[in-house]
């Protein structure tokens, strides 16, 4: 394998450090080209030493002068705002842009790599549900490639390299059902973020683990698969699995399941992304099936976890809609981890900004943006 050429966007996150994790395995395989963060100046600065990185790019203009002050007598440019990050990931000096930046802001650099008809490799789901439409009609229109790193759609893509070019019958995506999988409505209704943060099983990012608490994540991966895949939610069956060992599974015609297994570690897909079509070790633990034991399943409930309802419903209408849930998910999830609203609020306000958005069929990018505003403003009028 050549020597890969890497870029990461959002580089101290859960993402970000875990992906560089692999690369530090694999100094002969990859090498970092560029890094940004949002505002962690300290962290990716020592990062930028560490790999010894060309770009760095932190998005919040106001740490600008200080990363530069940390690494005035490194070789690496430093760079500041979403401008240059865009920028940036078109270089020729990148090969692979990881796209780990959380939420909607990751769309803007998402879509300037793939119209430099780079490989990203997706973390970054919230592109897809906001715009999969004109985020995958850009991929085809410059040849670019979208890897998907989330563990889900990382085992669905495993999977379909065995189709051969027969159609996908269903897709069964597997949720953990969060930490909030055993209790009821009442316990769940007085959960502090705290609680929420609690993941059974996967290491993640403060947003993600929230969206997972409230079923969101799933729903969220639902229209991320939609879009990857090219198939019809009404395919994409959502079934518990609180191991979290099978990470996704495709039926075909004659009924077949072909699954994929592992430990639950982010490095996994992490690594089959970068390192795509080889495999490489990524420091995780092995499956031991006598010690697993059993694998249990269940259905998921939507009447204790209505966001995974309202995702359905979102797909359902189309549009600009879930670019509309996703905006109020991210306002409601920042209110709820400063302890701003409860539990079900998330639901219910992401519920109230789907009844008053402006409805596009055919959103061009300017209407998501619009939409994103719109919402955003709309959600934080039903939290002050
Ligand atoms: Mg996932």
């Amino acid at each position: 394998m050549a020597k890969r050429r890497i870029a990461i966007l959002g580089s101290t996150g859960s993402i970000g450090t875990q992906t560089l994790d692999v690369v530090r395995q694999h100094p002969d395989l990859f090498e970092v080209d560029m890094i940004s963060a949002r505002s962690n100046a300290d962290l990716l600065a020592a990062q930028a030493r560490e790999f010894n990185v060309n770009h760095v790019a932190i998005c919040d203009e106001t740490r600008y002068d200080t990363l530069c002050d940390t690494l005035k007598d490194c070789d690496c440019k430093v760079w500041s705002g979403i401008g240059s990050i865009c920028n940036l990931v078109k270089s020729d000096g990148v090969d692979i842009v990881v796209g780990a930046m959380v939420g909607f802001s990751g769309l803007r650099p998402t879509l300037a790599a793939l119209e430099a008809g780079k490989i990203v490799a997706l973390a970054n789901k919230e592109t897809l549900v906001a715009a999969g439409n004109i985020v995958t009609r850009t991929m085809r229109e410059h040849n670019a490639v979208i890897l998907p790193v989330d563990s889900e759609h990382s085992a669905i893509f495993q999977c379909l390299l065995a189709a051969q070019g027969n159609e996908v019958e269903k897709i069964h995506l597997t949720a953990s059902g969060g930490p909030f999988r055993t209790w009821d409505r009442k316990t769940i209704a007085g959960a502090r973020a705290s609680q929420a943060l609690k993941h059974p099983n996967w290491d993640m990012g403060a947003k993600v683990t929230i969206d997972s608490a409230t079923m969101m994540n799933k729903g969220f991966e639902v229209i991320e698969a939609k879009w990857l895949f090219d198939i019809d939610p009404s395919r994409i069956h959502v079934v518990v699995h609180p191991e979290s060992i099978i990470h996704s599974m495709v039926e075909f015609a004659d009924g077949a399941v072909i699954a994929q297994m592992g430990c639950p570690d982010m490095r996994e897909p992490i690594g089959f992304a970068l390192s795509f079509p080889s495999r490489v070790t990524v420091g995780n633990r092995k499956l031991d099936f006598a010690a697993i034991g059993s694998l249990t399943f269940e259905e998921p409930d939507l009447d204790r976890f209505p966001c995974l309802r309202l995702a359905y419903e979102a797909i359902a209408r189309g549009g600009n809609t879930p670019c509309a849930l996703n905006a109020a998910n991210e306002v409601t999830v920042a209110a709820y981890l400063k302890d701003m609203i409860s539990f079900y609020d998330i639901a219910r306000i992401n519920e109230k900004c789907l009844a008053g958005m402006t409805f596009a069929a055919n959103p061009s990018i300017e209407d998501i943006f619009e939409t994103n505003k719109e919402i955003a403003a709309i959600a934080n009028g039903y939290i002050d």
